[in-house]
């Protein structure tokens, strides 16, 4: 795996690999890779000729300087998962590389409006338009490709979406589900910041997801009946404070009045100082998903 730290070798790098006629995919990632991020690369291998990890802790998404100094750096682990994944890049810039004013922000930056403000961004005010920034860099960078996003930060690829779609960027967006531990918690780096008592609470978060999602299924259609019966499985454990549970529409992330069809259940909860974010879909009246096959007659 060859590992780039100049922004302009990453670019020609990948232009010499579409060259040659093979098709590149990009996992942005901000490192302390883990089993979700695994997956992510693994995909991309599966999928594309040449895999390209980035490895940046982006300050312009960080809206709390605690939260950026304390994000967990390990270069040589990543490497190593980066490696055995099937990635053939490993982009890894300094963040004068990428910001050359930095401290100072870039002049120039981007903004999806609406869907940026609401849930995570009316928690974390800046923070899509710093993922906004960053991902529009790295995709000018890295040139047309497949880019693997999680659904994990299911928001995020919302946004970044829009953003491929509203700036005709050439960038196919791959949406990978949550990998999760084998009690239900979703993968983050942030889950090694949890106390061993909130490691143990943490799983809460999922729990009430799966109550909503069944409420869903069995044909429940008012949002504030599935939003009420999240957050009475949350207020069950005194370890966490819930942020937001809400019940949305999959494309726009806004609620309807009465659900219908698809609809995502979307989840933030603070332990202590740290934050965890989960979703899942459901669909109402429905125990599969649309896109599930199926029973036979
Ligand atoms: P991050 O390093 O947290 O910025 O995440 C980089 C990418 O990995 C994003 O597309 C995330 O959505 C994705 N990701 C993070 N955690 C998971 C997970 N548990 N399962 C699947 N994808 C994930």
């Amino acid at each position: 795996m060859q590992v780039i730290d100049k922004s302009a070798t990453f670019a020609e790098t990948l232009v010499a690999e579409r060259m040659k006629g093979r098709t590149v995919g990009l996992v942005p990632t901000m490192g302390a890779l883990h089993g979700g991020h695994r997956s992510l690369i693994e995909r991309a291998a599966a999928e594309c000729d040449v895999v390209a990890v980035t490895v940046f802790v982006n300050p312009l998404q960080f809206d709390d300087a605690a939260d950026l100094e304390s994000y967990p750096k390990t270069f040589e682990a990543d490497a190593l998962v980066a490696s055995t994944a099937g990635a053939a890049v490993m982009f890894v810039p300094g963040v004068s590389e990428m910001y050359r004013q930095y401290p100072l922000p870039p002049a120039s930056s981007v903004r999806v409006r609406g869907i940026s403000e609401i849930l995570e961004g009316a928690f974390r005010p800046g923070h899509f338009d710093g993922v906004a920034t960053v991902v529009t860099k790295l995709f000018n960078l890295a040139g047309p490709c497949a880019a693997y996003f999680g659904e994990k930060d299911f928001q995020q690829l919302a946004v970044v979406r829009q953003l491929v779609e509203d700036l005709s960027m050439q960038v196919r967006i791959v949406a990978c589900p949550t990998a999760r531990e084998s009690d239900g918690l979703a993968m983050s780096s942030r889950n090694g910041r949890l106390s061993v008592s909130q490691r143990k609470a943490a799983p809460v978060l999922r729990a009430a997801l799966s109550v909503a999602a069944n409420l869903v299924a069995a044909g429940e259609r008012s949002p504030e009946a599935v939003r009420n019966a999240m957050a009475q499985v949350v207020s069950g454990e005194p370890m966490v404070v819930l942020d937001y549970a809400e019940v949305v529409d999959p494309v726009t992330l806004e609620t309807p009045a009465v659900l219908r069809g698809e609809v995502r259940l979307l989840i933030a909860g603070t332990f202590g100082d740290v934050r965890l974010i989960d979703n899942d879909g459901a669909y109402v009246g429905r125990l599969s998903r649309p896109s599930d096959k199926p029973p036979e007659a």
